[in-house]
């Protein structure tokens, strides 16, 4: 659906500029481009349409302007680029967002099966983020990252501080990995096979990981 907008954009930016283009060459007598075939057909009005383009480029230029404006105000920024992923908590409208991903699911969970965080946890929490700081699935840094247990807290207690039970996974916009790679698509389930999965994975958005047959396949047999 993006792809068929952006390429409708394209196109009518396309046409728009040899429009333009032609009209310009009348307008200012470039001889040399009055070869260009059905171009004749413009060339009475070029006075007028050049006004009339002159205009609406500037109408063109303030709604780019305010595109700008509110993109910066919003955080968003252009998706689907390896290692740059949106910061969950830029822009006014996603603080709110980041302070829900900052749940603990895993404790929730094992609350539920009678365990409780050990007080170690955050040091630990913190030690595990020193030593790997970046999400083990793409590279990314800063907020939304979080520590993972690859057998979970709820049936596994004794292994919560157990630093080979930790990874380092993201959960941001369009890539998920906490969720769709630690606990294929389920907070209450998990993956034990998160490690060759972070690798078969590596750098893929979320969309690419629901799309996969395999991870499915996986999501069908999950925990
Ligand atoms: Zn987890
Ligand atoms: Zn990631």
């Amino acid at each position: 659906m993006r792809a068929v907008l952006r390429f409708i954009i394209v196109g009518v930016l396309v046409v728009a500029c040899l429009v333009g283009f032609v009209i310009a060459s009348y307008r200012f007598n470039w001889p040399w481009l009055g070869s260009v075939p059905g171009s004749s057909l413009l060339k009475p009005y070029a006075g007028i349409l050049w006004d009339w383009l002159m205009v609406h480029l500037l109408i063109v230029i303030a709604v780019l302007i305010a595109g700008i404006v509110l993109l910066a105000l919003t955080g968003r920024r252009r998706k689907g680029q390896a290692g740059k992923v949106p910061h969950p908590s830029s822009g006014w409208f996603n603080k709110g967002r980041a302070a829900l991903k900052r749940l603990d699911h895993g404790a929730e969970i094992a609350r539920h099966h009678g365990h409780d965080r050990s007080p170690e946890w955050p040091r630990v929490e913190k030690e595990h983020l020193l030593r790997e700081p970046a999400c083990v699935a793409c590279g990314y840094k800063g907020e939304g990252v979080q520590v993972h247990h690859i057998k979970p807290f709820h049936l596994h207690p004794h292994l919560e501080l157990d630093p080979d039970n930790l990874i380092t996974l993201c959960q941001v916009d369009g890539r998920e990995h906490h969720l769709l790679l630690g606990h294929l698509d389920e907070w209450a389930s998990f993956n034990e096979h998160v490690r060759a999965d972070v690798k078969h994975f590596y750098r893929k958005k979320a969309a690419h990981i629901r799309a996969d047959a395999a991870w499915q396949k996986k999501v069908m047999h999950r925990p």
